[in-house]
């Protein structure tokens, strides 16, 4: 059972990554509502979070204007993200903050889980890159995830940034621009 549920999970990342790179597919922009999208999401990983005692702690500038992007492909990106911060974390908060910057928008997840060591940090964003193969095993990681977030944050020509502390916590950061 788990070894199917691996191989389902590692085929839903290769479709994902197929249809993000499909030409064809094109990125829909919209005007984006982070707040709802933020909600949605929450709701995915609330019963997850809270098993783990794991508090989210939202922070979304209200009014964000002039802010464009891919609905979809966002979501994808937040549940990438919100998906480490859990599996990566033993408690602790995990806080969402979105700021409205003059030209761009920045988002912030930071969690206070395991983090990760210094020496894998250049790596991370490579396909099937994962840290170490006890957490692998633990964790049931493909290495896929953020490499699709790396994809997303490209395709809306933005950039991302992560910090972290071994023991005390992960941040990403992503700016994305707004009309360009
Ligand atoms: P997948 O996302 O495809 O299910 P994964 O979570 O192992 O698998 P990525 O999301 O690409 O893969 O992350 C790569 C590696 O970076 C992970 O294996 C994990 O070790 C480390 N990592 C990612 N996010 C965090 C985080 N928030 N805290 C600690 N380690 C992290
Ligand atoms: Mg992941």
């Amino acid at each position: 059972n788990r070894h199917t549920n691996r191989l389902i999970s590692i085929v839903q990342d290769l479709i994902t990554i197929s249809k993000l790179e499909d030409q064809r597919i094109e990125t829909q922009k919209t005007e984006i509502d982070f707040h709802d999208l933020i909600m949605s999401i929450i709701t995915i990983f609330d019963t997850k979070a809270r098993e783990k005692g794991i508090n989210f702690k939202i922070n979304i500038d209200k009014d964000i204007k002039d802010f464009k992007a891919d609905n979809f492909k966002l979501e994808q990106l937040f549940i990438n993200l919100i998906d480490n911060a859990i599996k990566y974390s033993d408690s602790g908060n995990i806080e969402i903050k979105i700021t409205d910057l003059e030209d761009s928008v920045e988002i912030i997840i930071a969690d206070q889980g395991i983090g990760i060591p210094e020496e894998d940090l250049p790596r991370i964003f490579e396909r099937f890159y994962t840290v170490d193969k006890s957490r692998a095993r633990k964790n049931v990681g493909t290495g896929l995830g953020l490499s699709i977030v790396k994809h997303i944050v490209n395709q809306h020509e933005g950039n991302i940034k992560v910090k972290s502390q071994l023991g005390k916590g992960t941040t990403f950061t992503i700016t994305l621009p707004k009309e360009t």
